[in-house]
């Protein structure tokens, strides 16, 4: 992506860069990803496009960056309040996991992932998608369940079987809640 302007989707569309690999997370209604996680993957996606850049440039490398994957970016929360240039900012200076340029270059504004980082931290991220994505089909296939047996709830005349449907509906909503803290616990997971 040579264009520093916004793209259209469509042109996003043909760029191979890890960010749009995962189109279909970033187009779900609430995304989350952590700032620091997304930093890392600006730098694993500028690494792919630019392998020959050690050190990515803030203005030079990073915000055209951004800017050509916007439409991709408008879901998530930091985009959302107009102040995202300084999340992204916070989370380049303050994650462990990226290191600043600012002795090599002589210079600030400038950042890469910690080599050593690299590959526990793709493989550790690879485990939490998996089971983030897991959790997420399980979640989705209680609620379905749920709203059937409230369905069936509204529909049944006899005491007992309608006890035993609110029965099942109660433990179905526990099941839920406890994997809504189970995401809760993953996002938070460094
Ligand atoms: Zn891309």
């Amino acid at each position: 992506m040579e264009s520093t302007h916004i793209q259209e989707a469509r042109t996003v569309h043909c760029c191979q860069c890890l960010i749009c690999k995962k189109e279909t997370f970033f187009q779900t209604k609430n995304p989350k990803m952590k700032t620091t996680r997304l930093v890392l993957l600006i730098l694993k996606s500028l690494k792919v496009l630019k392998p020959q850049i050690e050190y990515y440039s803030l203005v030079k490398d990073i915000l055209p960056f951004i800017n050509d994957h916007l439409p991709l970016f408008q879901n998530l929360k930091i985009f959302q309040n107009g102040k995202w240039r300084k999340s992204i900012l916070d989370a380049l200076n303050h994650s462990a996991q990226v290191e600043s340029g600012r002795e090599v270059c002589k210079n600030r504004g400038f950042y890469k992932i910690k080599e050593e980082e690299n590959k526990v931290v793709i493989e550790k991220n690879k485990i939490k998608d998996e089971m983030s994505n897991n959790l997420e089909i399980l979640e989705n296939e209680l609620k379905r369940s749920l709203r059937l047996l409230e369905e069936m709830k509204m529909i049944q005349t006899n005491e007992i079987e309608k006890n035993e449907t609110l029965f099942i509906c109660e433990s179905k909503r526990a099941s839920i809640s406890i994997i809504q803290n189970l995401q809760l616990l993953l996002y938070h997971l460094n």
